[in-house]
């Protein structure tokens, strides 16, 4: 008889997709536990959100919320029904065998009948320390256009984008809506992008590339002012005055601490079974919002497929394991 901690239900992570998932499971009663992660230079527990300024494209929010803000809301209606919740990460997981082993960081291993993962994916960043401490300020500089993209902060402003992938051509493509100007950074001679979207974006009169170039600083106190460039080849550094910088170098998601045990795809998001669903390759493990969606990664989009993560674990479980009583 394990002498481990039993859990019904543990869902890992704590964005849109981990706490809608909560909200599903503790109505039905699955009093499911949730590990939110831990505080650390390039995470915060509530996932993307967090480095979000105001929300406006969530349904039901017409005044708009600012991220944090609207993660405590979400994390707060699903301890009302019962959720509990630790800040801790998820550093391992054994799901070879049923019921499937967690490890959290410090506290002892635990059991579980049924898992959702919802560790999300994290944007890309270039590293420099002033870019970090603008995006977490609302000093205009994001990784998110959709998101961001169309607050006043940026209207007819100098706008920057950096990378050469379809999602800085999308991004660029989304500014050009509001921006005076859209400058594309790339660090090199040639975009990586579709030929389509790189078509479209070489088309736009507001837009503009620059090639063989990176960004080495950004410049600004309490919000961006301009950037310090350096041509790759030649190494000549300049200043460009901007009034907001996107990053657009690609996402990571965040499943490290599976060590393989999930199928993922080439990109290395979780695998699900098929469109609209969340099961992934081992049964009673469902996946849910950014780490298994490379392709919407937006908060509604992500709830969604947390509501959906946590309908699909309560059918699985009552066919496959009662629920045990939670400690
Ligand atoms: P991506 O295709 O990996 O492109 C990342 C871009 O960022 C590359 O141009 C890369 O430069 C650049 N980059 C990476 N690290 C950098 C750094 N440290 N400094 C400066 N530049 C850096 O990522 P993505 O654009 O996010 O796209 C991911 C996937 O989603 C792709 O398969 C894409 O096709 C898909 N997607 C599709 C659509 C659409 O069809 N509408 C929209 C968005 C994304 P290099 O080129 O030099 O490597």
């Amino acid at each position: 008889m394990s002498e481990r901690k039993q859990e019904t239900l543990v869902i890992i992570g704590s964005g849109p997709a981990a706490w809608t998932a909560a909200v599903y499971a503790a109505r039905a009663d699955l009093k499911p536990m949730v590990y939110e992660g831990e505080p650390s230079r390039t995470m915060i527990p509530g996932g993307q959100l967090m480095f979000t300024t105001d929300v406006e494209n969530y349904p039901g929010f017409p005044e708009g919320v600012t991220g944090p803000e609207m993660m405590d809301r979400f994390k707060e209606q699903a301890l009302r029904f019962g959720t509990r919740s630790v800040m801790e990460n998820i550093a391992s997981v054994d799901f070879s065998s049923h019921p499937f082993v967690l490890r959290p960081s410090y506290s002892d291993e635990i059991e579980a009948r049924a898992v959702v993962v919802a560790t999300g994916a994290r944007a890309n960043w270039l590293g420099l320390d002033n870019e970090q401490r603008l995006a977490q300020t609302g000093g205009g500089v994001s990784a998110c256009a959709v998101c961001d993209g169309a607050l006043p902060v940026f209207r007819d402003k100098v706008l920057a984008v950096v990378g050469g992938g379809d999602s800085a051509m999308e991004e660029a493509l989304y500014l050009t809506k509001f921006a005076s100007k859209v400058m594309v950074i790339h660090r090199r001679d040639e975009l990586r992008a579709s030929k389509i979207m790189a078509d479209r974006l070489l088309a736009d009169e507001k837009a503009e590339v620059l090639w063989n170039t990176r960004v080495v600083d950004v410049v600004g106190d309490e919000s961006i002012q301009a950037l310090e460039l350096e041509d790759t080849v030649s190494g000549n550094r300049r200043r460009l005055e901007v009034g907001g910088l996107f990053v657009a170098i690609g996402h990571t998601p965040n499943t490290g601490f599976l060590d393989g045990q999930l199928a993922l795809d080439a990109a290395g998001y979780v695998q699900t079974a098929e469109a609209w669903r969340t099961a992934t390759s081992v049964e009673g493990v469902f996946a849910a919002g950014d780490v298994m969606d490379s392709y919407y990664r937006q908060a509604v989009t992500a709830a969604g497929t947390g509501c959906m993560a946590a309908l699909e674990a309560e059918r699985w479980l009552s066919h496959h394991g009662a629920p045990v009583e939670a400690g």
